[in-house]
């Protein structure tokens, strides 16, 4: 026995979410769509968990998060995907697919069968026994990848309150988990490998600005190094960490952010993989006529470089999906995805962004003291990628712009010395209408606004919050 849907989206997340809400545009009718995820809940902003859910004070939690919070859209609820006929298959495992015979096996055991199938599974997180440590089962040694990875260590940052807190990784989840805990006033130490933090985008002179930070607010750096086992308690808690320079760090609680890996395995030897991920052509469609992939789990040709790119941020996911349903719903009508790689992050009161691709030379401009600088990537005599900490709505708008338009540099201090000017300049010119879409809402004020505007509003009722927020917002420069 089985249902069969015309539409059956394969994850719950973020792209799930932004998915549904197209479909629904594009005219689906109800009963048409279905969404399993393995997930108990309706999909939601997965970046809240990282930043608005581990606050102290007023924590972000569900349903205030869910997708498509923040970016003007509506909040879908589980009440809108009932209202909209879609049917929300949740907290069940997809076990098995046959595309060549379109179905689906549950864990459950059902089979549920489909016309046009969206994969949006996401990764996972990367654990430290796929390393050789030990330590899995131990309660305070944690991950964050979903809702119960973030209700985990809640719980375990709550019962350790002043103790001490080992971040492994020095990476996004590494860098937001590390600033979370030193708001909730536990002693942080950030442990990784690198010779920096965010060493796959940063350049030194920028990590520095943020590890200089980071210690101004507490917290520790152990660079250079990994870590190679725990110590347990008679109880099986970790109470330390040993590392492979000899030394050993007390931990009252570990949080493990050592990357990601795609959720592909339903479709090894069923679809063409690529980039450790599932290949799909500019239509998001992948090997398979009937079948789609999207978000963390898609590799896509990226028109800007050249080549296939397979990213794991969140702009990527809402926009792939967004143009996955157009395709299926109108396909004489869409065109190949056009897409200006997005990503920012948000910890203590700094706010960044980055676009593009950091390949070439790195170009510095700005003021690190006033605390707005970033970089211009070149490469190959042009424009490639642009990263600005600080900026203003306008700024980051026009790095953005300047960045898709790829334009030719020449002199690079001169670049450095005009800084800003130089995408603000570029991005005034008249132009042909852009081929990429370079609005980028990020999602949900009351989720990720910068942290230290948290603290401005711990222990006020919520009315008084939103005042302050307003207050905060209307003073200082916009940054969304
Ligand atoms: P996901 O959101 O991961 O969703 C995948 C879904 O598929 C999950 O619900 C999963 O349970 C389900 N699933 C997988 N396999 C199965 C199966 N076999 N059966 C049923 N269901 C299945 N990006 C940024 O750009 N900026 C940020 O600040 C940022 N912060 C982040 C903070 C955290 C804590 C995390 C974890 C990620 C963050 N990201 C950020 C990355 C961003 O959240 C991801 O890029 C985005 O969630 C990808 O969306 P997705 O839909 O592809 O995958």
């Amino acid at each position: 026995m089985g249902r069969a849907f015309v539409y059956v989206i394969l994850g719950g997340g973020v792209a799930a979410g932004y998915a549904a809400l197209e479909f629904t545009r594009k005219g689906v009718s109800p009963g048409e769509l279905c969404i399993i995820s393995e997930e108990p809940v309706a999909p939601y902003e997965r970046p809240a968990l990282s930043k608005g859910f581990l606050l102290p004070e007023s924590p972000a939690r569900l349903p205030s998060f869910h997708t498509c919070v923040g970016a003007n859209e509506e909040r879908l609820t589980p009440k809108w995907y009932k209202e909209h006929g879609i049917e929300l298959v949740l907290g069940t495992r997809v076990k098995s697919v046959d595309v060549r015979r379109k179905k689906l096996l549950t864990a459950t055991g059902e089979t549920i069968s489909y016309k046009i199938l969206l994969i949006a599974t996401g990764a996972r997180a990367l654990k430290l026994e796929e390393f050789g440590v030990d330590g899995l089962e131990a309660e305070n040694v944690c991950y964050l990848r979903d809702l119960a990875d973030a209700n985990g260590l809640v719980n375990v940052m709550q019962s350790c309150s002043s103790g001490n807190a080992v971040v492994i990784g020095g990476g996004y989840i590494g860098m937001e988990c590390a600033a979370s805990l030193a708001i909730n006033k536990i002693n942080v130490t950030l442990v990784f490998p690198e010779v920096h933090c965010m060493a796959r985008l940063f350049t030194p002179k920028i990590a520095n600005y943020y590890e200089e930070y980071y210690q101004a607010k507490g917290v520790k750096f152990v660079k250079g190094t990994v870590l190679t086992s725990f110590e347990f308690d008679s109880s099986g808690k970790v109470m330390a960490v040993n590392l492979r320079d000899g030394s050993q760090l007390p931990a009252d609680l570990v949080v493990v952010g050592i990357g990601i890996r795609p959720n592909t395995s339903l479709f090894e030897g069923q679809l063409t993989l690529e980039k450790g991920g599932i290949k799909v052509n500019g239509k998001m469609q992948t090997s398979n006529d009937s079948v789609y992939a999207v978000g963390d789990v898609a590799a896509f040709p990226v028109k800007l470089f050249g080549e296939t790119r397979r990213l794991e941020h969140v702009d990527s996911a809402r926009k792939s999906a967004k143009h996955a349903v157009a395709a299926i719903m109108e396909p004489k009508k869409s065109g190949e995805f056009d897409y200006l790689p997005f990503f920012y992050s948000r910890v203590f009161g700094l706010s960044w962004q980055f676009y593009g691709d950091n390949v070439g030379e790195a170009v510095h401009f700005g003021d690190y003291l006033s605390g707005t600088f970033g970089a211009y990537w070149i490469s190959k005599g042009h424009l490639v990628g642009s990263f600005l900490e600080g900026g203003t709505k306008e700024e980051y708008e026009a790095i953005a712009k300047a960045t898709s338009l790829k334009p030719p540099v020449e002199d690079l201090a001169e670049l450095g010395q005009q800084g800003l000017n130089f995408a603000l300049t570029i991005s005034k010119k008249p132009q042909p209408a852009l081929p990429i879409d370079v609005s980028h809402s990020t999602s949900g004020l009351v989720l990720e606004k910068p942290m230290y505007a948290w603290y401005a509003a711990a222990g006020v009722v919520l009315a008084a919050s939103i005042a302050g927020f307003a207050y905060w917002y209307g003073r200082r420069r916009r940054r969304w």
